[in-house]
């Protein structure tokens, strides 16, 4: 009902911080004032009461105690004391003999009746110069005692007033006990000492009596500090403040008069002093602490009970007051509220009712309100009215209405507004009725565009699909193109499944092209995309890598045996011949095969490894397939070191030439030799190794040279060292036949070096011939011409064919190692004899090459052989050998 900030709780917040907080300081105040009061109060009553038992033991006892004193050393019978008077300065006890003079008679008498009229008198004694002493209650000697040495004599005989002394133990009585001393004087002359004792415990009876409170009592110390009494403790009489080491009670000479608080025996005290000026004794009063501030404490409890009534009274007392100022309030603001929420048929409220009677502000609030909400509910029966007309409205009449309201309205200008609004509501709906129709007829026309346009879109679907199609296939064999494989083997590849990526390559397309044209060629390449086709099936991929090359993809196979099945079903692909165009052809391809995930899962080395596998395949006999291994890589890496190898000693002179000798079979003399190429600096790689890698790149060419230079340079050196030169033979690889100025760098060489052509036999391969047969003959006879001599070398390898002989022009046969060691054989042995005579009848010499034995040897004589070159008679040999055995003859 009410929130946290209503006007009430604030009025009551209020009136508590204005009201009650001063009146609780002020109690506070009280309170802390009324205590200080009673406990100065307190501590000023126990000051007086101390000063008060001091001077009555000041008058009463002492002064009066000290007069008697005075009283008895002048009394005759003392100042007359004669030598009669007992001495015990001698005394023994078994010889003394005790005479009661006249003298000590009257004294003791005079005594008695003293101590008799006195009861806090516990002795009188008297002692006088000659030693002599008379002592009352009668006295009762142990050994002997002269008074003159006593204290109390002592103290007393040089003075004139009465000598109180501090409190000791009496010899005899052993009673604790004060005296009061004075000397007796006769005619200006001291004739003795008078002294009187009172027992301490007599003395304090009184003063132990007085009480402050329930726990004070009063201590009384000499003016040296040592206890006189203390009826707490008990032995601390007769010790000092010092001996005994209360350290509370060190500093008391600062406080006559006054009070101070300290501890004893760890509880709260306070003690009151005051200094007696007749005695110099030194009353102290001890008091607990918590004892004098008790009636504080009672004081306060009282204040804090009267406090909280009053803190009570308050509260209701102000809750009424507020109650009576927010009540109405809290009443107007709810019916404002329902007001709020146009609920104007709020009160019939009897309290509020009231409000309005009020002659202050609430009942003008009241009765405002009052006339605020008649108008309210004239206004809403009048907004009734009209919102009933406002419905009635139907502005889909194509005829204009208007509301018609009657002039003492309030709503006259809203009416008239509302029916401008309406006018132009017609308006607006004659103007979209227009408007409709033309829309109705416009999206007729649309929707004819519509089909149209769907028409188009189809067709530009299709077109899509087709340039879709183009971009993955092959324009001329529809198949699948480079692209697509990578697409679908990254796939296949990314849901880690294994197969083979096959890489097929046409063996003879190049030849196929060359002789019957490049439009066959392309009609062999349709026809076997159709074939790879027709054998592929939903796990075997097919598409064209470029050239005469098909990639395929064998997805999910990991069974090397069922990819060799499928590759030998290719191949027999391979053996048969087909008719095209009426031209029957035999078609051949190598295979090259990597596997996944075995040999890689990234899709460019699948398709390198795959490369490589055909290579390897390309140069072993060709239609055929291998897999790709490990050694094809390390061949690969082996070809590229050796390129980079190559391209060094190029640049840095890294070539040498050995010679090896060509001996005379019959004569057992040299004829010639052939210069053989040489790594300088890397003897490991042989030159048929780097000479075939020379031959991939072409490098082949610069190295042909550079031999060819230094041969003949070499020859030069030789000539001027004056030996008879002899025909040196230089080995030409079949792709120096593209080195088209060979011929006039040679010619040069020879003609700078001044060294005959005769000398110089050029050794070709059979491979020369196979490409380019014309430009290879053309080019011998060229340099047979100027007196080049040609040898075919490593005859019987390859292709070798008899019928090349007789058009070739060739002067010599190198007879290849392994043909040597074939025909050397017996059974073959005729056929190297006729082969031997064919070529002698075609004017050809036939040297053996790698002939190692001298059975070979031998056999080679009966065959008519011309010569041998082979380790049976020299290695290659180097330059300074070669100059170390010329001209020597080998023994046959
Ligand atoms: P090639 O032209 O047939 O050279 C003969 C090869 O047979 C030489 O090997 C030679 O050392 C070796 N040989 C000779 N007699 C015997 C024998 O009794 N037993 C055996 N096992 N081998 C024998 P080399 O020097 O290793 O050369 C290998 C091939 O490298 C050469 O075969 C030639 O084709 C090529 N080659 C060498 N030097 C050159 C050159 O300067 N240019 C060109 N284009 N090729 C060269
Ligand atoms: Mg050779
Ligand atoms: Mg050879």
């Amino acid at each position: 009902m009410f929130e946290k900030f209503s006007i009430r709780n604030k009025l009551i917040i209020s009136i508590i911080i204005g009201c009650l907080i001063p009146y609780l300081i002020g109690c506070l105040y009280v309170k802390n004032k009324t205590e200080e009061w009673l406990y100065n109060n307190y501590i000023e009553n126990t000051n007086l009461s101390l000063r008060q038992t001091a001077t009555h033991v000041d008058e009463a006892i002492l002064k009066n105690m000290s007069n008697l004193v005075s009283m008895i050393a002048m009394d005759e019978r003392v100042i007359n004391v004669d030598f009669t008077v007992n001495s015990y300065i001698d005394y023994n006890a078994s010889t003394f003999k005790f005479n009661t003079s006249k003298s000590e008679k009257e004294i003791m008498d005079y005594f008695r009746t003293i101590k008799d009229s006195h009861s806090i008198i516990n002795m009188i004694s008297f002692g006088t110069e000659q030693g002599s002493y008379v002592e009352y209650p009668a006295f009762k000697p142990e050994g002997s005692y002269d008074p003159r040495t006593r204290e109390w004599y002592i103290n007393a005989i040089n003075k004139k007033d009465t000598v109180i002394s501090e409190p000791y133990i009496t010899k005899m009585s052993k009673d604790m006990v004060i005296s009061f001393s004075r000397s007796v004087i006769l005619k200006g002359k001291k004739i003795g000492v008078i002294s009187l004792t009172i027992k301490l415990d007599d003395l304090m009876k009184d003063i132990n009596g007085i009480k402050y409170g329930e726990s004070g009592y009063i201590n009384i110390l000499s003016s040296n500090n040592v206890f006189i009494n203390s009826p707490l403790n008990k032995a601390w009489i007769l010790h000092s403040v010092e001996d005994l080491k209360l350290n509370v009670l060190s500093s008391i000479d600062n406080y006559n008069g006054k009070s101070f608080e300290g501890k004893i025996n760890a509880s709260d005290k306070v003690f009151n002093v005051y200094f007696s000026p007749y005695s110099g004794w030194k009353y102290v009063s001890v008091i607990d602490k918590s004892e004098v501030l008790k009636q504080s404490k009672v004081l306060t409890s009282l204040l804090i009970v009267i406090y909280l009534i009053m803190f009570l009274v308050m509260l209701v007392v102000i809750s009424l007051i507020s109650n009576h100022i927010t009540r109405p309030i809290f009443k107007i603001t709810q019916a404002i509220n329902k007001m709020a929420t146009f609920n104007f048929d709020m009160y019939k409220n009897r309290n509020f009712e009231i409000y309005t009677n009020y002659n202050d502000e609430i009942g003008e609030i009241s009765r405002s309100l009052n006339t605020m909400q008649e108008n309210f509910v004239e206004l809403k029966s009048k907004i009734e009215v009209m919102d009933k007309e406002i419905q009635n409205i139907n502005i889909e009449e194509s005829s204009l209405y208007q509301l018609e309201l009657s002039e003492d309205s309030p709503f006259v200008g809203i009416a008239s507004s509302i029916n401008g609004l309406l006018q132009k509501v017609h308006n607006s709906i004659e103007q979209i009725r227009f408007y409709n129709s033309e829309i109705s007829h416009k999206n007729e026309l649309l929707e004819a565009s519509k089909e149209e346009l769907i028409v188009q879109l189809e067709e530009i679907d299709s077109q899509n699909e087709y340039i879709r199609f183009i971009a993955e296939h092959d324009s001329l064999t529809n198949l699948p193109n480079r692209r697509k494989f990578y697409e679908k083997l990254s796939d296949v590849l990314a849901n880690n499944r294994a197969g083979a990526v096959i890489l097929l390559d046409l063996d003879n397309f190049k030849s196929i092209n060359d002789t019957l044209g490049h439009l066959f060629g392309d009609k062999v390449l349709q026809y076997i995309s159709g074939k790879l086709e027709e054998i592929s099936n939903f796990k075997i991929f097919v598409s064209r890598f470029g050239g005469d090359e098909f990639l395929l993809l064998y997805e999910g196979e990991n069974d090397v045996n069922e990819i060799i099945k499928f590759i030998k079903q290719l191949l027999v692909l391979s053996n048969k011949r087909f008719l095209i165009d009426q031209n029957e052809v035999e078609i051949e391809f190598s295979i090259g095969i990597s596997l996944f995930p075995r040999d890689s899962m990234n899709i460019d080395q699948l398709i390198m490894n795959a490369d490589l596998a055909l290579y390897s395949i390309k140069n072993s006999g060709k239609n055929n397939f291998a897999f790709f291994n490990n050694e094809m890589l390390k061949h690969l890496k082996f070809k590229l070191d050796t390129k980079n190898i190559l391209r060094k000693a190029i640049e840095n002179n890294g070539f040498k030439m050995v010679y090896q000798p060509q001996v005379d079979i019959k004569s057992g003399e040299i004829i010639g030799y052939e210069a053989l190429v040489r790594l300088k600096d890397h003897k490991e790689i042989s030159p048929g190794e780097f000479i075939a890698v020379s031959e991939e790149d072409g490098t082949i060419v610069t190295i042909g040279r550079i031999v060819t230079k230094m041969v003949i340079e070499q020859m030069h050196k030789w000539q001027q060292m004056g030996f008879g030169l002899k025909p040196i033979a230089i080995n030409f690889s079949a792709m120096q036949i593209l080195d088209y100025s060979y011929k006039s760098y040679l010619l040069d060489l020879l003609k700078s070096n001044s060294i005959s052509t005769g000398l110089i036999v050029i050794e070709i391969t059979e491979t020369t011939f196979l490409e380019n047969k014309e430009v290879a003959i053309e080019f011998l006879k060229e340099l047979r011409s100027y007196g080049i001599k040609i040898a075919i070398d490593d005859f019987g390898t390859g292709y070798s064919s008899l019928s090349y002989l007789t058009f070739l022009p060739i002067d010599t046969i190198k007879l290849d190692r392994t043909l040597s060691i074939k025909f050397l054989e017996l059974e073959n042995i005729a056929v190297m004899d006729s082969l031997i005579a064919l070529a002698h009848s075609l004017n050809m010499k036939v040297i053996a090459e790698g002939i190692e034995e001298y059975e070979q040897v031998r056999r080679l004589i009966v065959g008519k052989c011309d010569a041998i070159q082979g380790y049976y008679f020299s290695r290659p040999l180097e330059v300074e050998e070669v100059e170390r055995n010329y001209g020597m003859i080998y023994k046959i």
